[in-house]
């Protein structure tokens, strides 16, 4: 098998120079990565170092800004031309796989590698919606991240290795249409060995780098299946949102995902963004899985965030995610699920502050509403105050 990957790295080699491109080390980590022969050589790879600030300050500015669903569309029909069918997403909640969140579009095919599943000869087109909330901790302090976000991924089974080279051709072409010049990528390889339960398996990827932002990556591999026979994959996914950045080339990542009205730190639209999200794919708050997610996420608006904008702001990221995926629940019903769980935090505060009976499944004005009218003699300023103190 590392004959093999030896062997893509040759054929790569040849590709990549065929389409000039030339080899340099990195200045900074020391890996090899590859860039265009253009005026200006960079000396880094730019590949998992910290997001600048402003990482395209220095490119010159658009003329007209485009909107997510307008480059989706792009890139959608690009590859419609190519023969790609568009197959649904798997839904973020119903993940069979280790994880308890969808994070890759490459799981469309857990079917075939867990199930003994027969792999059909399709190239597969998905946008696929990801959550990652191992980003949490890094929203406020970095950019060009989001713990949810949309995964544009080619995939192909059964695939020849320069047959995978042309489909990466054809990205690099989308990329030109879209505006990113190739002499502003630089492209990074990486020989891996990954285990997805059916035992370890060598993976050739390929990343690709924007002005030292990463915007996805190309994987090559041979996964074993349970019945021993192996699976050819060809994974090839970018971020949608980073594509949009690199396009518009705005100051911050959360310029063209954001509400224009709304002035808020990152962290309070990046978590609504994502509570959206799994409330328009039908997670239901619980105590595991991704109802836990939905949970957490919530306790935080309640704690930190909580006021009556961010239903709207909710209300803005669900109709930003039906753009892209078809919503398991209907509109108003994904919000109140929002708001019933963040107001529940708030519900169980004011009961434990005011010794009230404990709130049923229902909103903060609900239950204010039912307190006052089963009380006698209730001091409404007192009432008031109270209210104020838990709602800050
Ligand atoms: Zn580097």
């Amino acid at each position: 098998m590392s004959n093999d990957v030896q062997d893509y790295h040759k054929s790569l080699k040849n590709f990549l120079t065929e389409k000039k491109w030339f080899e340099t080390k990195c200045s900074f980590c020391g890996r090899i990565f590859y860039q265009k022969n253009s005026v200006s050589h960079r000396l880094s790879c730019g590949w998992k170092e910290k997001n600048e600030k402003q990482p395209f300050a220095n490119l010159s500015k658009r003329k007209r800004i485009k909107n997510p669903k307008q480059i989706h569309d792009i890139i959608l029909q690009s590859f419609d031309s190519l023969g790609f069918k568009k197959t649904l997403p798997l839904n973020i909640a119903y993940s069979k796989g280790k994880t308890d969140l969808i994070i890759a579009g490459v799981q469309i095919f857990d079917e075939v590698i867990h199930c003994n599943e027969k792999s059909k000869n399709e190239k597969i087109f998905i946008v696929q919606p990801c959550i990652r909330m191992q980003f949490q901790k890094l929203i406020n302090s970095e950019e060009g991240i989001s713990t949810s976000f949309i995964n544009i991924c080619t995939e192909v089974t059964n695939i020849e290795f320069k047959e995978h080279l042309k489909i990466i051709d054809h990205w690099c072409d989308v990329f030109s249409t879209l505006g990113l010049h190739m002499n502003e990528f630089s492209i990074v390889i990486e020989e891996n060995f990954e285990d997805w339960g059916t035992g370890k398996f060598p993976i050739f990827k390929i990343f690709f780098i924007y002005n030292n932002v990463e915007l996805g990556d190309a994987s090559y591999f041979f996964i074993p299946k349970k019945n021993k026979e192996v699976v050819i994959i060809s994974d090839i996914g970018f971020g949608l949102e980073r594509i949009v950045w690199a396009v518009n080339r705005t100051n911050s990542y959360f310029d063209m995902i954001s509400p224009w009205t709304v002035v808020c730190n990152k962290e309070l639209l990046d978590i609504t963004r994502t509570l959206s999200l799994l409330a328009l794919c039908g997670v239901i708050p619980s105590n595991n899985g991704p109802g836990l997610q939905f949970r957490r996420l919530s306790k935080i608006l309640s704690e930190k965030y909580y006021r009556q904008e961010i239903f709207l702001i909710v209300s803005y990221y669900f109709d930003y995610w039906a753009n892209f995926i078809k919503p398991s629940v209907n509109r108003d019903l994904a919000i109140l699920s929002v708001r019933l769980e963040v107001e529940r935090f708030i519900n169980l505060k004011i009961s434990k502050e005011l010794n009230t009976p404990v709130p049923r499944k229902e909103t903060t004005e609900d239950y204010l509403n039912r307190l006052i009218f089963n009380f006698n003699n209730v001091n409404t300023v007192d009432f008031k105050k109270t209210i104020k103190k838990c709602i800050k």
